[in-house]
């Protein structure tokens, strides 16, 4: 019996160049969803997010208060970390070493 069932990706993608920043523990990111202009990257396997600068999208102006409160509710169970930018960079780090650092740098 063939398997038709679509298998999505659940593992994120990987970014070769990770121009908006990557989990610091697996360099991937699975995306980003906004609150109002300022666009958070996530990762969903180690509960973790990043902030990239305000305004580098423009989808969030198709979005809605509505859509910006479940995000934050959602992003509320993620760990803000310090994102790494550069493959050079990716060395996987203890959950304690990684910097935490505000909303905005
Ligand atoms: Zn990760």
């Amino acid at each position: 019996m063939t398997d038709l069932i679509d298998k999505k990706p659940t593992e994120g993608y990987y970014d070769p160049e990770p121009r908006f920043g990557a989990c610091p523990y697996c360099c991937r990111s699975h995306g980003y969803i906004n609150v109002r202009n300022s666009p958070w990257f996530l990762c969903d396997t180690h509960m973790v997010r990043w902030c990239t600068s305000s305004g580098m999208f423009s989808d969030w102006q198709d979005e809605n208060e509505e859509i910006w409160e479940k995000n934050v509710k959602k992003l509320e169970g993620y760990t803000i970390v310090e994102p790494i930018d550069s493959l050079d960079e990716i060395i996987p780090q203890p959950i304690d070493k990684v910097n935490i650092s505000g909303e905005k740098r």
